[in-house]
C-alpha cells in the first residue's frame, strides 16, 4: 500500500495542518493547491503542486507521479456571505471542478477519498446536539455546494465502488501548538481571529452580530474544534479506509456549544486584553445555536477531541496576531 496521501488545498489553514499531522504519522502528504488562498510557506511536510482541481491533465500527472491511494479533498471556497452573493464561483469551483477531482480519481483507479463537508449542510437544526442522521437543508449556497458534493461522492460510491468519509467540520479554529502554522485567510470573517485582531488592536472593533438570539447571554453558540484535532481526525479517516473501512459520514466538533460572549471571556483570561466590541443586527443565514453530537466519529474512528477547550483554542491561535499568552 501507497503511504501517500494527496490533500488537495493542502497550503491552506485546515490541509496544512492535515499535512504535518499525515507527515507525523509515517505518511507522505503531496500538496496539490491553486494557492488562490494558500500559502506554500505553508507546504513543509512534502511536495507541492500548484495547480487546480479543475485541471485534469494536472492531475493525472500527480496521480502517475505519486501514485497515492487515497485523496483528501480539502480544496473549497468556504466564505458563506460570499456564496450568496457569488454562488457561481461556488457551484463552479465545489461542485463543477470537485466532481473532474472525483473523475480523475475513478480514472487512476483510486477508490479512497476523505471529503471536507460542513455542518453547513444541515441548515437550521431541528435538534441538537446534531446528529449525522439529522435532515440535510442547507440554508445557503456554500452549504448546498457541500451537500451536492456528499451527495454525488454517494452516487459514485454506489455505481463505481469507492469509499468514501465524509467529515463535516464544525467551527475549526485554533492554530498549530508547535507555532509552525497558523490561520492567514485574506478576508478574515471569522469570529476567533477577528476578535484576536481586535484584541491586539489590528482591528477597531469586533463587531458582535446580534445580540437578541435565544441564548442564555443573546449571542450565538457554536461549537468550535481545534484544527489539529480535526487533523488528527483525517488521519484516523485515511486509516480506516485503508483498512478496508466502510463509507461514513461523521460530524467532526467538539461537541460543546460556546457562545459568542464566552469566547470573549476566554480571550481576555489567556491574553489579558478585553475585546473591544460594536454591535451590530444578526447576519442572514446564522442559526443561532450550533454543536455537535460527535459519538459516531468516536466510535467509528477513535476520535476524542484533546485541543478543542475554548482556552487552548485561544491560547494556540493568540501567537499569530502578536498576542501573549498570560495564563
Ligand atoms: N461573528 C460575529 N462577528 C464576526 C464574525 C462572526 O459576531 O466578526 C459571529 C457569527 O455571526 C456567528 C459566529 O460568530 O454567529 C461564528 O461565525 P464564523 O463566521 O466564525 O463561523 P460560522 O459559524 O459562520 O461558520
Amino acid at each position: 500500500m501507497s503511504r501517500t496521501v494527496l490533500v488537495t488545498g493542502g497550503a491552506g489553514f485546515i490541509g496544512s495542518h492535515i499535512c504535518k499531522a499525515l507527515s507525523h504519522s509515517g505518511f507522505i502528504p503531496v500538496a496539490y493547491d491553486n494557492l488562490s488562498t494558500g500559502h506554500a510557506d505553508a507546504v513543509r511536510w512534502g511536495p507541492l503542486i500548484e495547480a487546480d482541481i479543475s485541471d485534469g491533465g494536472a492531475l493525472r500527472a500527480a496521480f502517475d507521479r505519486f501514485t497515492p491511494d487515497c485523496v483528501i479533498h480539502c480544496a473549497a471556497n468556504a466564505y458563506v456571505g460570499e456564496s450568496v452573493s457569488n454562488p457561481q464561483k461556488y457551484y463552479r469551483n465545489n461542485v463543477a471542478a470537485g466532481l473532474s477531482l472525483l473523475d480523475a480519481c475513478l480514472a487512476a483507479g483510486i477508490g479512497r477519498i476523505v471529503f471536507s463537508s460542513s455542518c453547513a449542510t444541515y441548515g437550521i437544526p431541528e435538534q441538537l446536539p446534531i446528529r449525522e442522521d439529522s435532515v440535510q437543508e442547507p440554508v445557503n449556497p456554500y452549504g448546498r455546494t457541500k451537500l451536492i458534493f456528499e451527495m454525488a461522492l454517494d452516487d459514485y460510491a454506489q455505481a463505481y465502488g469507492l469509499n468514501f468519509v465524509a467529515l463535516r467540520y464544525f467551527n475549526a479554529a485554533g492554530a498549530d501548538p508547535d507555532g509552525e502554522l497558523s490561520e492567514r485567510h485574506e478576508p478574515e470573517t471569522h469570529l476567533i481571529p477577528r476578535a484576536l485582531l481586535a484584541a491586539a488592536g489590528l482591528l477597531d472593533r469586533l463587531e458582535i452580530f446580534g445580540q437578541d438570539y435565544p441564548t442564555d447571554d443573546g449571542t450565538c453558540i457554536r461549537d468550535y474544534i481545534h484544527v489539529c484535532d480535526l487533523a488528527d481526525a483525517h488521519v484516523a479517516a485515511v486509516r480506516h479506509l485503508a483498512n478496508g473501512g466502510e463509507t461514513l459520514r461523521l460530524n467532526l466538533g467538539s461537541g460543546q456549544g460556546t457562545s459568542i460572549d464566552e469566547v470573549l471571556q476566554a480571550i481576555d483570561r489567556i491574553t489579558g486584553r478585553r475585546v473591544p466590541v460594536t454591535f451590530k443586527p444578526r447576519r442572514p443565514g446564522d442559526p443561532p445555536v450550533l454543536f455537535a453530537d460527535t459519538a459516531s466519529a468516536r466510535i467509528k474512528l477513535g476520535f476524542t477531541p484533546r485541543l478543542s477547550d475554548i482556552d487552548t483554542i485561544i491560547r494556540t491561535a493568540s501567537p499569530t496576531f502578536g498576542l501573549e499568552v498570560v495564563r
